[in-house]
């Protein structure tokens, strides 16, 4: 028996290499490895024949936009031509996500409906999302490392526009090859995509040094709103809809890695009320602390590590308070 957890991806390969025309999608609010995951398996299906669309709840992020993205490759809800594409495309590629709501408001309805074949690829636990292939692979470091290797146990060759993408989410979501999952495979397998074609230097640069200036701006006061509890093994980035005004998620992106940088920090959260009364919250702990179970409480999930909730008409100081207790259970386990 073979023991490596991507064993069964040539099998899967060779499914999906039957489609004429699928469909790729990843999560809502796209990160590196949701937009290098399905840019990467795109380049991929391209280079063999295989003609591909991408269909996303949200366009490409301003420092990801660097990455290959043909024309009309990529749809979102505002494209008259998505409806068309749905319904001529045989299968669908779901990547970096394990809940159907994470494909986002206007994509979901065409998920649910679709009457082609469906796959799913991702690295999060505990999948609820239905599909005829599921390939969970929660030991990946990133969605972009099962596509990767994909392409790698079936053969392909992987092109310098594929080896971009699929680098880049890989770099990402190990947090620049820092997190637990850094592991000398991941390391092997970023070197085997430079080969490829990759360019480590300008990725890192393009991808990290893109912040806006009004963003560095409300960094300043995201920090200037830190706050600590039980000792300074939790820290909290608070911030409210007058602080947001006029920004974006976007805007925030990585700002929760600062809670985690403090001496002492176990968890980390940075926790935001927007203008439509939801409150979002994305947590960090320390590899022998977990984060998950919180954000399952408010209905959201991810990873032990890293996890996140999105609270439709949330109260903030209640969820504030909420997260404090639950983060205090998990400090003192
Ligand atoms: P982030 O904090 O960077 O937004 O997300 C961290 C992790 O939590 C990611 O793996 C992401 O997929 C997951 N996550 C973030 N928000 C949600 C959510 O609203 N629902 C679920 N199920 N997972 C989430
Ligand atoms: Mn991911």
């Amino acid at each position: 028996m073979n023991s490596s957890p991507y064993h069964l991806l040539p099998t899967v390969w060779n499914e999906l290499q039957t489609f004429k025309h699928v469909l790729i999608s990843a999560h809502l609010d796209p990160d590196g490895d949701s937009i290098g995951s399905t840019l990467g398996l795109y380049h991929l299906l391209k280079s063999q024949g295989i003609q591909a669309t991408i269909v996303h709840q949200h366009p490409v992020p301003k420092n990801l936009e660097f990455l290959s993205i043909p024309e009309k490759a990529y749809l979102t809800p505002s494209d008259p031509e998505i409806e068309n594409v749905v319904s001529m495309a045989d299968a669908w590629c779901v990547l970096d996500l394990n809940a159907p709501q994470r494909l986002g408001p206007d994509i979901r309805p065409f998920y649910d409906s679709f009457a082609g074949h469906t796959f799913v690829f991702d690295h999060h636990v505990e999948p609820s999302i239905t599909a005829h292939s599921l390939t969970v692979i929660t030991e990946a470091s990133s969605t972009c490392e099962i596509i990767a290797r994909l392409a790698l146990t079936s053969n392909l060759s992987i092109s310098k526009d594929a080896a971009q993408c699929l680098y880049t989410g890989i770099m990402t979501d190990t947090g620049g090859f820092r997190h637990p999952r850094t592991t000398a495979d991941v390391m092997r397998l970023a070197a085997t995509l430079i080969d490829c074609g990759a360019d480590p230097v300008m990725i890192y640069d393009k991808v990290m040094n893109a912040q806006s200036f009004s963003s560095v701006k409300l960094l300043g006061k995201a920090l200037n709103n830190v706050q600590v509890e039980h000792d300074g093994s939790l820290v909290l980035m608070i911030m409210r809809k007058e602080d947001l005004e006029g920004y974006s998620s976007e805007d925030l992106e990585g700002f929760v890695n600062y809670t985690l940088s403090i001496t002492g920090a176990k968890i980390g959260g940075l926790i935001t009320e927007w203008p439509d009364e939801t409150v979002k919250m994305s947590l960090r702990a320390k590899p022998q602390f977990e984060v998950r179970s919180i954000t399952e409480h408010f209905g959201g999930g991810g990873h032990m590590q890293a996890a996140g909730a999105r609270v439709k008409q949330g109260n903030l100081e209640e969820i504030v308070k909420t997260i404090i207790s639950m983060a205090g259970q998990s400090i003192n386990k």
